[in-house]
């Protein structure tokens, strides 16, 4: 029997896919990546844009088509979408066998079995604990990758205005210290040398839900992020995403005294406006956050920050886009996700007026990422003519003669290989050229135009 899983959103529905995959395959389940020779189809879903979920729908309805002369088929919807509609979603999709949402979605692998025996539209949607410490299952069947995810935490209790996630997430919870570092080392001795933690606050682990951030002496996931980088055979470690004023000095002397752990920090600024910060419901300002980059700069050299940005949130106003664009700048950001704001149905901020005209937030966005590519560009080339350390990560897909890996600092470098050079090796290697995306080393014989 072969279960196909289709993931939409982020690297927690990633994570919980692969969870889920290595649970079924546990169950004797072969995992397939084509649709049409499954018996079993799951759709991982996004409620967080209203395009996720349209994308999502649309792909499901298609499936209908596949029970024709197969009624066997199980088809099932969940995650956060699941969530959302919980059961509304069997009038829309009345070929799908069962909706789970995320705080039960552990208790997959029985699900199936019981529709298997006794086929009736089921909906499970409340939130257990045990979600936390049942989803630590990994794929390791024929895994040859050298990166793992690790999901700390569960859920969010920031309640910013314009996301969903709390809603359909749930509660923030932590698993245990002792939990997660088992985890890793169990993905250690696989052969994972990089590790991403994650959460929807990632540093907000082993806080029990507290939404004030702890004195700047403390910090628990510095604590956990000290004990990953101790775990042999790990030589990397990110997370993402952390909300900006857990950084503590604490979680700020642990970034600097662990270079395991990677000198990229994603931190969400949303917007750069103190007036739409606090409408957003984020409970920092502008100065605030700056002061937290400040410290990371000064305590860890050569550090390099991404975010996320928002533009055209309610009332948003050009002042307020601008000032954005100045946070951005003065922190430098090489990397942004930057979204056009649009209303979730039944957070705070879908109660106000989206009256930003579409064009005006497509102007913004372009002028951002026309800003972040010139930034990238430029802290690119100042690399030219320094040695790199890169995580191996093999043949690059577009030319296989070349190798890529990473650098500390999430920049794609590309490389000949040598004899020897393994996948998962850190190398060194002397940077030639850089385009906005990658660096190219100087051992590539026909550097590319970029
Ligand atoms: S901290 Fe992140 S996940 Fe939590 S409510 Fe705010 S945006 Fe959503």
């Amino acid at each position: 029997m072969k279960a196909y899983i289709k993931t939409y959103g982020c690297q927690m529905n990633e994570r919980d896919s692969e969870a889920l995959a290595g649970m079924l395959s546990a169950r004797g389940w072969e995992i397939t990546q084509n649709e049409n020779d499954a018996d079993l189809l799951i759709f991982n879903t996004c409620s967080v844009r209203e395009q996720a979920e349209r994308k999502a729908l649309g792909k499901i309805m298609h499936m209908k088509k596949l029970k024709r002369g197969r009624e066997h088929i199980i088809i099932g919807v969940i995650g956060c979408m699941a969530q959302n509609h919980g059961e509304k979603l069997f009038q829309e999709l009345p070929h799908i066998d069962f909706v789970l949402g995320t705080g039960q979605l552990h208790e997959l692998p029985d699900l199936v079995e019981s529709l298997r025996e006794d086929r009736k539209q089921q909906a499970l949607l409340s939130n257990s604990e045990a979600v936390l410490t049942g989803m630590g299952v990994h794929l390791f069947d024929g895994m040859n990758s050298i990166f793992g995810q690790v999901a700390i935490t569960r859920g969010c209790n920031r309640f910013c205005s314009y996301c969903i996630v709390p809603y359909v997430r749930g509660r923030e919870m932590s698993r245990s210290e002792k939990d997660v570092l088992n985890e890793i080392g169990e993905l250690a001795k696989h052969g994972i040398r990089e590790v991403m933690l994650l959460g929807q606050n990632v540093a907000a682990f082993g806080l029990n839900g507290v939404i004030t951030p702890p004195p700047d002496n403390v910090s628990p996931f510095g604590e956990l992020l000290a004990k990953a980088a101790q775990i042999p055979g790990i030589e990397r470690i990110r997370f993402t995403s952390p909300y900006p004023t857990y950084f503590t000095d604490r979680l700020i002397q642990v970034i600097a005294d662990n270079p395991k752990i990677c000198r990229s920090i994603h931190l969400p600024l949303q917007s750069g406006s103190n007036r739409i910060l606090k409408a957003m419901n984020r409970h920092y300002t502008a100065e605030k956050y700056l002061e937290i980059v400040n410290k990371l700069k000064k305590a860890v050299p050569g550090i390099v920050f991404s975010t996320d940005i928002i533009v055209g949130f309610p009332g948003e106003t050009e002042e307020d886009f601008c000032a954005t664009r100045d946070v951005m700048n003065e922190v430098g950001f090489d990397n942004a996700f930057i979204f056009k704001y649009s209303p979730r149905p039944g957070t705070v901020s879908a109660k106000t007026a989206d009256n930003v005209p579409q064009e005006e937030k497509e102007r913004r966005n372009q002028i951002l990422l026309a800003d972040l590519a010139e930034r990238s560009l430029a802290h690119n080339r100042a690399l030219i003519g320094t040695v790199q350390q890169v995580l191996a990560e093999g043949p690059s897909s577009r030319n296989p003669a070349r190798w890529c890996g990473k650098t500390s600092t999430a920049k794609s470098v590309m490389f000949a290989p040598w004899e020897g050079i393994k996948i998962g090796d850190l190398v060194e290697v002397k940077i030639a050229r850089a385009s906005s995306m990658s660096l190219f080393a100087d051992n590539i014989p026909d550097l590319p135009e970029c």
